[in-house]
């Protein structure tokens, strides 16, 4: 199984305690396509946190599926979406960036996040997920 790097496109990655690093092969890949440090324009993505990959989630999960295939992001340039989404300009904008550059990920399945809600391209409804991204793919 891959592992989860800590840099990817110069973007740092940290990690929760908790999180099992090892993944599906999409999940890298999923990682691969929506970071960049000018994702959003006039903001720098330096830094995101991921909360859960392969962990703290039971089946039906997807976080738990065949080699884990899902992922949660909680904090952008070490501010937590909890408490910056709905005031931090960059926050909001990287936050939006992601869940909309996700959206052209070919595997994609389940975005959900403060900005929306979306399985496979369609409005999804499920609680939760003002305080973080989730991305899943098939
Ligand atoms: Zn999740």
């Amino acid at each position: 199984m891959p592992t989860i790097p800590g840099n990817i496109n110069g973007v740092l990655i940290e990690f929760s305690s908790n999180v099992n690093k090892n993944v599906d092969q999409k999940i890298i890949d999923v990682l691969r396509h929506v970071l960049s440090t000018n994702l959003a324009s006039g903001h720098i993505l330096t830094k995101v946190y991921i909360s859960s990959a392969n962990d703290q989630h039971t089946f039906p999960s997807r976080h738990v599926q065949g080699a884990g295939k899902a992922v949660d992001i909680s904090r952008i340039n070490g501010m937590k979406m909890s408490v910056f989404y709905p005031s931090n300009s960059t926050v909001k904008a990287i936050t939006d960036a992601l869940q909309n550059k996700f959206e052209s990920f070919v595997h994609r399945r389940e975005n959900f996040g403060p900005l929306f809600k979306k399985k496979l391209g369609n409005p999804h409804n499920v609680s939760g997920h003002a305080d973080h991204i989730h991305f899943s793919v098939n």
